[in-house]
């Protein structure tokens, strides 16, 4: 949450900073703002709003300054307004720093900043830290780059920040602690700053992403420095990175959701390849085989993951224990960590994060490690805070999500534990061969599969327009199927605002069936497998309370489709992979609900995406 950007270079500031919030405008846009150099002087720009609005806040006069810092922000402290905006003015206006993260002490640093003088002007704790910062360099009198290391080390909670100086257009003062920043180095020594590489990619392959409790400079004339939170002098690594610009373009789609929609034939295909193969029947992934041991001997599989990756985590619990046979259990990585859980050194502990830098559940895996478990990290976003922190784990190689719904990283997260699961029971000798490479070639068959789905858009869309004015729905689903009525619901309500619940099948009759009247839409998976005829018999219920049933079936079907009001088939595959395939209309549909009441499918209103605050 939060998006920062910063640059140092040769040209002019303004178009890098507009650009670069633009691309991380998913991070959060409840206000927008900049900083930059111009003639001796710190001048800020700021404002409730997007980057749009910025934009007409600048007006038409560029700033014609080489050194600058810009931020969208995902409020936290203090309300949406101008003066929260970021970026935030030490007392003497002679500091601008931009923030991404909590700090968490900030009421009691702000207490004695104001002992000593300090006024605040904003509410957030953002303000708080260029204060201590000004405070310290004052009282010390050491380096900006040295108050800002000295400053952070009296700071609890989560920073990624950058800092600008009046005095100094040569430089910025870069750190970061449980909140992402990565550093692009230009080929003309031109420094680009950003949350994560996308502002970045258009400019340089040449990156460094910080560590927790690094704090660097970059400068004109001594290029890039770093030190520890001890001032020990560390080495920058410099990666090449592999992201490319059309796949952070929407591509001629009219929102970065529906183009990801559109992309998860290719997306599962990736996140299958060089892993299945069909002639030999083996899995290959190296964070199984280079724990081989661990994978067959243990006990238990604890899965932490927040939001879709939950659901995903769900429908992960139903694959090990049918095909592994090892218990799962599944948390909420913000639960989890607060409930001093029970967590033994032979346990697996899989985090699952499309950005791989969610903060409960990176805070979840530092506490499985430090109780001995082998953390395994499933993520999209290559070189994240998550993918560095585990011990092993697997890419899920869905490229760049931008619509703050997930649609095709939870496919691809689902396609990634399938594999994990297969390749587990196989290790444990608990599947037989033939039953492997049938869902091996099942699996194989998934993205056409997906694609004739994608086919259906039309229908969905029709019955979206039904059921467009509705203020509540309830999605059910049995067995594999639960997770994803859980996972329609969540779409609905994030995009359209509509109040939406998923419950399992059966569940229906504890409670939920009193709100079922005629104006209820209630989408039902029935698709055929273990559980078709219960399900069936849950529709029948429905239909008696003259509830509106929209069922998922499965191509052919008969007997749902003489008793529902709307059906979307979808291709027959094999119960365990239903879930890929059957998210795919609930996707759809949450999508045209939420275009034909005006909503703004990508960035929804109160959210974010990569969710780096606790
Ligand atoms: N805590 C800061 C604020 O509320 C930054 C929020 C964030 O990174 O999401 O302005």
């Amino acid at each position: 949450m939060c998006g920062i950007v910063g640059y140092l270079g040769n040209e002019p500031v303004y178009e890098k900073v507009i650009k670069g919030l633009s691309r991380l405008e998913y991070r959060g846009y409840d206000s927008a703002g900049m900083a930059y150099i111009e003639d001796g002087e710190l001048v800020v720009k700021k404002c409730k709003g997007k980057v749009v609005d910025l934009e007409n806040v600048v007006g038409s006069v560029k700033p014609l300054s080489h050194i600058g810092i810009g931020h969208t922000r995902w409020a936290t402290h203090g309300v949406p307004n101008d003066v929260n905006a970021h970026p935030h003015c030490s007392g003497d206006g002679s500091i601008a720093l931009i923030h991404n993260g909590i700090i968490e002490n900030y009421a009691s640093i702000k207490q004695e900043l104001m002992n000593r003088g300090h006024v605040f002007l904003s509410d957030t704790d953002t303000e708080v830290l260029v204060h201590l910062i000004e405070d310290v360099r004052n009282a010390e009198k050491v380096s900006l780059f040295e108050a800002v290391r000295l400053a952070l080390s009296e700071v609890h909670g989560a920073y990624a920040i950058v800092v600008l100086d009046k005095s100094n257009a040569d430089q910025l003062i870069v750190a970061k602690k449980s909140s992402p920043l990565v550093i692009g180095i230009g080929a003309q020594d031109d420094f680009y700053i950003a949350s994560d590489a996308t502002p970045i990619i258009e400019y340089t392959k040449n990156v460094v992403y910080l560590n927790d409790e690094e704090v660097a400079r970059v400068d004109r004339k001594t290029g890039l420095t770093i030190v520890n939170i001890d001032n020990q002098s560390q080495t920058p690594y410099i990666q090449a990175l592999e992201l490319k610009l059309e796949a952070i373009e929407k591509g001629g789609y009219d929102s970065f959701m529906l183009k990801e929609i559109h992309e998860q034939p290719r997306s599962i295909e990736d996140s299958i390849r060089g892993r299945v193969n069909l002639k030999t029947g083996l899995i290959k992934m190296s964070g199984i085989d280079e724990h081989e041991e661990r994978w067959k001997t243990a006990p238990r599989i604890l899965i932490v993951a927040c939001g879709t990756s939950w659901h995903a985590g769900l429908v992960a619990e139903y694959l090990f224990e049918d095909f592994a046979r090892i218990p799962v259990e599944v948390e909420y990585a913000s639960e989890f960590r607060y409930r001093n859980p029970i967590i033994y050194p032979t346990d697996i502990v899989i985090a699952i994060s499309q950005s791989g830098e969610t903060a409960d559940t990176l805070a979840a895996i530092e506490l499985a490690k430090e109780r001995g478990a082998l953390i395994f990290g499933v993520c999209n976003v290559v070189g994240s805070s998550i993918s560095r922190a585990t011990h092993c784990g697997a890419y899920t190689h869905a490229g760049p999500e931008i619509g703050v719904a997930s649609t095709k990283a939870f496919t691809a997260q689902v396609v990634v534990l399938y594999q994990i699961a297969l390749s587990v029971a196989q290790k444990r000798g608990v599947i037989s061969n033939e039953r492997t490479t049938r869902l091996m070639a099942e699996l194989g068959s998934l993205p056409l599969k997906v694609e004739q789905v994608l086919k259906t858009n039309a229908i969905t869309e029709a019955i979206a327009e039904i059921y467009q004015h509705c203020s509540n729905a309830l999605y059910l689903g049995r067995g594999y199927s639960f997770p994803v009525a859980l996972e329609g619901a969540l779409k609905l309500k994030e995009i359209s605002y509509i109040h939406a619940e998923g419950y399992p099948a059966a569940e229906m009759k504890h409670g939920p069936i009193a709100l079922i009247d005629e104006n209820m839409p209630v989408i039902v998976i029935a698709t055929e497998g273990a559980s078709y005829e219960k399900v069936v018999s849950n529709i029948q219920e429905v239909k008696a309370r003259k509830g509106q049933i929209i069922a998922i079936v499965t191509e052919g079907d008969k007997t749902v489709k003489g008793m529902a009001d709307h059906v979307i088939e979808i291709p027959r595959t094999d119960d365990s992979l239903v879930p890929i395939v059957s998210v795919i209309p609930l996707q759809l549909f949450s999508y045209h609900v939420a275009i034909m009441r005006g909503c703004n499918v990508d960035q929804p209103r109160n959210l974010a995406k990569s969710v780096t605050v606790e």
